[in-house]
């Protein structure tokens, strides 16, 4: 007997007998974005002896993870019994796609369908946004079905189904994006020529709100034997959870970005209501103690700018005041209006002023150029541009977009 024929060990064997509990129909558990561990632990669970987990293991995490499959059939390293096994007790497919959408300037949406909690009531819907540039492509993905936070000039705040992604379906975004992009080393794509090379947690939802899941998908995506994509090119965002920033550097340690929004707790508050509960001090003291921050590894705090509300130089100057000693990064971001927002973008004159104040003080200030507006993909889910152009170039550019 083979280690391969475990399945036909005994008559009932251990797999088989786990089996039997399984449930079936589309309600099979899934094995995207368990981490090693729990992905030998579920299959120690399914009856596969000890002594073979971590081979097993590897060879599942290789099929899912390097080679894209979304059945057990093409896992060939394994018996055709444990394949057909493994395929009655375990799901590997990916999510449902609702619609996928594309910019002209290249930008690629996905609307996708997670599976329903109540039988015959459609699932609840994400976003996944996945923008090209030159020399890079950034994935945006989404921790949280909506968001409980109100901040009051994002769209996805003012929704209210909320629920938390499972580290699958973290996971399960960015492989329908390799799929689409036939990113799979089988599509004859090998790692030096990657479409996906920088991941950004700025879809919706709070990903601190939905740590544990958060993190297990982050340990997956970084794992060298599969996506590989090192946690120095992916950046969680956060609207400010206080207590969990310092864990977030320690237990993930991926990039870090703030939405600080303002340089006042009264603005800050309005803005981001969850300042009343963490307000800037104790956010930027946290921000100082963040694990692992450096020159060479900035926090990126964002800034979206709201005419007459937080864009004036004497609000650049106190940012350039309370950033002071902390390694950082501005983004400034266009407000992005949604039917029924409260507010309206900046000047492009103001945002350039309070850019260049920004950048004479020594800070990199990348104004984010929406993108994607065409198929409504910049809506909260805006991600920068590097240009280390003068803000005028990219003004001239960007209204010269406007006016195409
Ligand atoms: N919840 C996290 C991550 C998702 S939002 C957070 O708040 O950081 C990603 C970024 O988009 C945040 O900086 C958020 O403030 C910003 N954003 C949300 N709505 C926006 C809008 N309408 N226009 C511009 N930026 C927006
Ligand atoms: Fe939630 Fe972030 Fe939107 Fe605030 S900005 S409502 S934290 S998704």
């Amino acid at each position: 007997m083979t280690t391969l024929d475990i399945a036909h060990e005994k008559p009932r064997s251990a797999p088989e007998a786990a089996l039997a509990r399984a449930p079936q129909g589309g309600l099979r558990p899934s094995l995207v974005g368990l981490t090693r561990p729990q992905l030998m632990d579920a299959l120690a669970g399914f009856g596969l002896p000890e002594k073979q987990l971590r081979m097993r293991a590897g060879q599942i995490w290789n099929g899912i993870y390097n080679r894209g499959l979304t059945n057990f059939e093409g896992m060939t390293t394994l018996s055709k019994d444990l394949r057909q096994s493994l395929e009655r007790a375990f799901d590997i497919s990916r999510l449902e796609i609702v619609t996928e959408q594309k910019s002209v300037d290249g930008t690629r949406k996905w609307l996708l369908r997670l599976p329903s909690a109540v039988p015959g009531v459609p699932g609840p819907e994400i976003e996944t946004v996945y923008i090209p540039e030159e020399g890079r492509g950034t994935l945006c993905i989404s921790s949280q079905v909506g968001c409980t936070l109100t901040c009051t000039f994002c769209h996805t705040g003012t929704q209210k189904l909320v629920r938390n992604l499972t580290a699958g379906e973290i996971v399960g975004q960015i492989l329908i994006a390799r799929d689409a992009l036939c990113e799979w080393p089988d599509g004859g794509r090998n790692s030096e020529d990657r479409l996906i090379t920088n991941i950004v947690l700025m879809g919706m939802g709070e990903p601190l709100y939905n740590f544990d899941n958060v993190r297990d998908a982050l340990e997956v995506v970084s794992d060298g034997e599969g996506i590989s994509l090192s946690k120095r090119r992916i950046t969680l965002s956060t609207s400010g959870v206080v207590p969990m920033i310092e864990k977030a550097g320690a237990d993930i340690g991926c990039m870090l970005a703030i939405s600080l929004h303002a340089v006042n707790d009264e603005t800050r508050n309005k803005l981001v209501p969850l300042n009343k509960k963490y307000p800037i001090r104790e956010l930027l003291d946290a921000c100082r103690n963040y694990p692992g921050i450096s020159n060479a590894r900035r926090i990126t705090f964002e800034y979206v700018m709201l005419k007459g509300v937080n864009d004036s130089i004497e609000d650049a100057k106190e940012l350039v005041r309370l950033l002071k000693g902390i390694p950082a990064k501005i983004n400034l971001i266009p407000f992005n209006p949604w039917p029924g927002s409260p507010y309206q973008c900046s000047d492009w004159a103001q945002i350039e002023k309070f850019s260049d104040f920004v950048n004479r003080a020594g800070y990199a200030s990348p104004v984010r150029t929406p993108r994607g507006r065409d198929i409504m993909a910049a809506c909260g889910q805006l991600k920068s541009e590097t240009v280390k152009k003068r803000a005028s170039e990219r003004f001239r550019e960007t209204r010269a977009e406007a006016e195409a």
